[in-house]
C-alpha cells in the first residue's frame, strides 16, 4: 500500500510529490493529461515561492530560466500616474519573477524524478472510498483499464474542477465576476520604450489593460479586461492589436502570439480542506481573480504547509492531530488571498467607471499620492510576495514568555531585561515566517534548508557560565531526544565560538545581526519549522517547556524514549 496518492501534476501536485519524497515518504503522483499544456497559466513567482524552491534546492535553477520585475507603473489619460518598486522585499528574492507555468513545472518534474518518484501521466482518478484509515482509489490508465489502487491518504491537487473535492461534497462556494478577461503572449513594441522589465497598468475608460514583461524571450503577457456589457470578441491578434491601440501606449504593436485565450474568472473557495485522510489543495480549494498573479503560487504554498506535516504522521513521527493544522493554517490564507484580489479587482473597476473630469483628476491624483507612499509600497510588496503570510491562530505554534513584571530593570545572569523583553516581543512571534537576515556569513534560508525543523538557541547579551551550561544541555538533549527531526544550533553574538560552550554546532553573529532580527537581546530560543514558520519560542531559553512543546505535537523514535 502507497502511503499517499497525490491526484494532479499542475504546481501544487508537483510540488507536494517533491515535499513527501524529501521529507522521507513514498507516494503515487498521478495525472490524467498524457503530456502537459504547452502553454503557461500562471507566469510569475513570487519572493515566498522562490523561497519555497531554494528549500528544495531548486531557486538557482528556476531564477535561471525566470526574468526579475523590478516595478510598475500605472497609466492614465496618457500619463503615468503611478509607480511601485518592486525591489524592496525582504528577502533574498526582492523581485517578482516571470517564468512561465509550464518551465516552474518541467522544474519540479526534473526534481521529483530526482528524488526518485514520476509522474504517472494519462492515468485519471474516477472514484475513491474511505474505510478504517484506507483510501480505495478506482483509478483509468491510459489503455482504458481500471484499477484500485490502496493509499493511507489522498491528496486531491486537481485543480478547479477537482473530482476530488466533489466526490467528498464539499461546497465550492462564491460567485463569478461578469467581467471577461483577453489573455495573450505576445512580442510588442511602441515608439519611445525604455525598459522591459517593469510591469505597466493602463486605466482606459473602456477596461483596463495590463502589460508584463514576464518572459526570457521577450514576450509580454498581455491583459485586456472586458467590462460588463462590452461585446463578445474572438480572442485573435486582431483584436489584441485594437485593444492595445486603444488602451495603451501610442503606436503600440503586437505580434508574434504564442498564446492567445479568453476567460472568466470567479472568486470561490472551500471551507473544509479535509475529510479523514483525504485533503484537498491548490485550485481545488480557491480560485480568484488574477490581478497579482497569487493563484499558483497559493497552491505551492498549500502542499508546502500539508508536505512536512503529512510525511510526519505518515512516518509516525508527529501526532495526527497535526494534520489538522493544514486547514487551521491554509484557510484563512484563502479568505485572505480572495478578499485582497476582490478588493483589487473591484477598485480597478470603480476606477475605470470614473467619467466626470473632476472625479478623474480626483482618482489620479489619489493613485499618484498613494502609491508614491513608502509604506504603501511597503504593504503591497510585501502582501502579493506572500512574505507577510502567518499562521499565528494555529493550534500548533505556541510561545512562552514571562510576563513583563519578571523582567529585571538591569541585567541579572540570563533572566530578561525590560529592554530584553520588549526586544522579544518585536521579534518573529509564533506563526510568523522566520525573518530574513545574515548570521555571519549564512543567512536565515540556509541555516533553516532541509527537512527538519531548526532550533536556534540565543546567547544574548549576557554571557554566563550557566547561560552556557543551559544552552548546551538543551542543544545536546534535543539532539539525543529529537536528532532525527531537529536540528539544534547555538547562536552566539561574537565574532569566536566561546570556550566554555561544548556543543559542536555553534553559528557567529558577530555583528548580532541575527540576534536583532529575532529580537533576541537576551537569552531565547526559537523553533523554526520545516516551513520555515516559527514554531515555538521562549524567553529564557527553557529546555523543560521546549520538551513539553514537542512532545504535544511530535513523537520521539522509541529508543530516545527508552533511554
Ligand atoms: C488563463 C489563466 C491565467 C492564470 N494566470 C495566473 C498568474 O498569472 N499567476 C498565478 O499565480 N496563477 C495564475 N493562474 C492560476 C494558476 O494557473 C493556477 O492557480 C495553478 O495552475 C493551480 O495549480 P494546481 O496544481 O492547483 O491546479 P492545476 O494547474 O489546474 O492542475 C491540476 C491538474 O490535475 C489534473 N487532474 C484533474 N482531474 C484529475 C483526475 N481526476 N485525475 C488525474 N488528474 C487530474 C489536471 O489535468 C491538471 O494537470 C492562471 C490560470 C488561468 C486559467
Amino acid at each position: 500500500m502507497d502511503d499517499v496518492l497525490v491526484v494532479g501534476a499542475g504546481p501544487t501536485g508537483l510540488t507536494l510529490a517533491c515535499e513527501l519524497r524529501r521529507h522521507g515518504v513514498g507516494c503515487r503522483l498521478i495525472e490524467e493529461l498524457a503530456t502537459p499544456h504547452p502553454w503557461s497559466k500562471a507566469a510569475a513567482v513570487h519572493a515566498r515561492t522562490m523561497e519555497l524552491l531554494d528549500d528544495m534546492g531548486l531557486a538557482e535553477e528556476l531564477l535561471g530560466r525566470a526574468k526579475a520585475i523590478q516595478g510598475a507603473n500605472i497609466h492614465a489619460g496618457g500619463q503615468r500616474i503611478g509607480h511601485v518598486a518592486v525591489d524592496g522585499i525582504e528577502s533574498r528574492y526582492p523581485h517578482i519573477y516571470g517564468v512561465s507555468q509550464r518551465e516552474t513545472e518541467d522544474v519540479l518534474g526534473a526534481q521529483l524524478e530526482r528524488l526518485g518518484g514520476r509522474v504517472e501521466r494519462g492515468v485519471k482518478l474516477e472514484s475513491f472510498v474511505e474505510d478504517d484509515g484506507v483510501v480505495s482509489a478506482v483509478v483509468v490508465g491510459a489503455d482504458g483499464a481500471r484499477t484500485t489502487v490502496a493509499a493511507r491518504y489522498l491528496v486531491g491537487c486537481d485543480g478547479a474542477h477537482s473530482t476530488v473535492r466533489r466526490s467528498l461534497g464539499i461546497e465550492f462556494g462564491g460567485a463569478s465576476y461578469e467581467e471577461r478577461i483577453l489573455q495573450a503572449d505576445v512580442h510588442i513594441d511602441w515608439p519611445g520604450r525604455d525598459c522591459d522589465d517593469e510591469i505597466m497598468m493602463f486605466i482606459g475608460s473602456d477596461g483596463p489593460l495590463a502589460l508584463f514583461p514576464l518572459f526570457k524571450d521577450g514576450r509580454y503577457r498581455l491583459v485586456a479586461v472586458l467590462m460588463p456589457g462590452a461585446p463578445e470578441v474572438d480572442a485573435t491578434l486582431d483584436v489584441f492589436q485594437r485593444l492595445a491601440a486603444e488602451r495603451g501606449p501610442a503606436g503600440i504593436q503586437v505580434t508574434d502570439p504564442a498564446w492567445m485565450v479568453p476567460f472568466r474568472i470567479h472568486c470561490r473557495h472551500v471551507e473544509k480542506y479535509r475529510v479523514g485522510n483525504v485533503f484537498i489543495a491548490g485550485d481545488a480549494c480557491h480560485i480568484h481573480s488574477p490581478a497579482g498573479g497569487q493563484g499558483m503560487n497559493t497552491g505551492m504554498q498549500d502542499a508546502y504547509n500539508l508536505g512536512w506535516k503529512l510525511a510526519l504522521v505518515a512516518r509516525g513521527r508527529a501526532r495526527p492531530e497535526l494534520l489538522d493544522s493544514y486547514e487551521a493554517e491554509r484557510l484563512p490564507i484563502a479568505r485572505q488571498l480572495l478578499s485582497m484580489t476582490d478588493s483589487m479587482t473591484r477598485g480597478m473597476e470603480r476606477a475605470v467607471k470614473l467619467k466626470n473630469p473632476i472625479a478623474l483628476a480626483l482618482r489620479d491624483r489619489l493613485v499618484r499620492f498613494v502609491t508614491s507612499l513608502g509604506v504603501f509600497q511597503e504593504r503591497m510588496a510585501r502582501t502579493l510576495s506572500q512574505t507577510m503570510i502567518g499562521y499565528p491562530g494555529s493550534p500548533i505554534v505556541a510561545q512562552d514568555r514571562p510576563s513583563v513584571l519578571s523582567a529585571h530593570v538591569t541585567r541579572d545572569g540570563e533572566e530578561p531585561t525590560l529592554l530584553g523583553w520588549s526586544a522579544f516581543g518585536d521579534g518573529p512571534t509564533p506563526g510568523e515566517r522566520a525573518p530574513y537576515a545574515p548570521c555571519g556569513t549564512a543567512h536565515t534560508l540556509e541555516l533553516v534548508r532541509g527537512a527538519k525543523h531548526v532550533l536556534f538557541l540565543f546567547d544574548g547579551a549576557a554571557a554566563t557560565e550557566a547561560g552556557y551550561r543551559n544552552l548546551d544541555a538543551i542543544a545536546a538533549q534535543v539532539r539525543a531526544r529529537w536528532g532525527d527531526i531537529v536540528t539544534p544550533h547555538i547562536v552566539v553574538p561574537h565574532a569566536a565560538r566561546p570556550a566554555a560552550l561544548t556543543f559542536d554546532s555553534v553559528l557567529l553573529d558577530p555583528d548580532g545581526s541575527f540576534h536583532r532580527r529575532f529580537g533576541a537581546r537576551s537569552e531565547c530560543l526559537y523553533l523554526v519549522r520545516p516551513d520555515g514558520y516559527v514554531g515555538y519560542r521562549c524567553q529564557p531559553a527553557d529546555g523543560e517547556r521546549l520538551e513539553r512543546y514537542l512532545a504535544a505535537h511530535f513523537v520521539a523514535p522509541a529508543a530516545a524514549q527508552v533511554a
